[in-house]
């Protein structure tokens, strides 16, 4: 049975000075090695350390699985020349001509592709075993999902169909570029498939009526640069301190709750 693992985190932060584009980078172990999402240039170096963390080189990857085209989830697709790129023949085709105001997809982009045997899909698929995509379109024209069949049960790896946890509030991912229509349509056919998510830009999380839990600890961001060359370089790290919980004076407790003992 298929396993997930993450190799990157993904992240909804971004920048007053850029989009930093941290997306989901997960590896499932099927019958092949399939990295779903590859990331960009900028976590490149990042990507083939932590493959190496897991014993393996990209030569070993043999499919990956492209949620959809734009820049911060495809980038690195040339860093795996022995791997399949599966991709939807709708984004596909979209990024050929991307809409004006898409500014993530690169018009280039099926170029990149050159030298891969590429699988373009359509609707629901079996990919191998436990493996399978549906589409999900609105943040793009082509955006699929990609459904893994696990130990733990029926996972959706949904990219930016469900960039973050919020999502479920909203109704709607983050970004929409193709249609509002079809981006609340395939938020729906997601939770309807499966309520346990990897979402492109967020933890994986799962849905329980109205309640949202994450399966992993919040992960951290440090920003570090030069601003001033006559001082220090600078660094920020953003993360989730721990859960705060008020600090009582134990003379404010009821009495029944005042520790044995307690002399007011
Ligand atoms: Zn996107």
């Amino acid at each position: 049975m298929p396993e997930i693992e993450i190799l990157l985190p993904g992240f909804s932060i971004n920048t007053d000075q850029a989009t930093l584009g941290l997306c989901t980078v997960t590896l499932v172990r099927g019958e092949k090695l399939t990295v779903v999402d590859v990331g960009h240039f900028g976590r490149r170096s990042m990507l083939v350390d932590t493959l190496r963390a897991h014993g393996l080189e990209p030569e070993d990857i043999g499919r990956v699985i492209l949620t959809h085209a734009h820049w911060d989830h495809s980038q690195n697709t040339d860093l795996f020349p022995n791997a399949e790129i599966v991709i939807s023949k709708r984004e596909l085709e979209y990024s050929r001509n991307p809409r004006a105001g898409d500014y993530a997809t690169a018009k280039y982009f099926a170029d990149t592709l050159a030298g891969h045997d590429v699988v373009e899909v359509a609707g629901e698929t079996q990919i191998e075993e436990g493996i399978g995509t549906m589409d999900t379109p609105g943040h793009t024209a082509g955006h699929h999902s990609v459904l893994v069949q696990t130990s733990e049960g029926l996972v959706c790896l949904g990219g930016d169909a469900v960039s973050d946890a919020g999502a479920v509030r909203r109704g709607l991912p983050a970004f929409v570029f193709w249609s509002v229509e079809e981006a609340q349509a395939s938020l729906k056919k997601i939770f309807d498939a499966s309520s346990v998510i990897y979402p492109g830009h967020d933890r994986p999380f799962k849905v329980t009526g109205d309640e949202i839990e994450y399966l992993v600890d919040a992960p951290t961001i440090k920003i570090s640069g030069f601003l001033d060359a006559t001082r220090d370089m600078v660094s920020v790290e953003l993360g989730l301190p721990p859960k705060f919980t008020p600090r009582i004076n134990p003379d404010a407790l009821p009495d029944a709750q005042r520790p044995a003992g307690l002399q007011v």
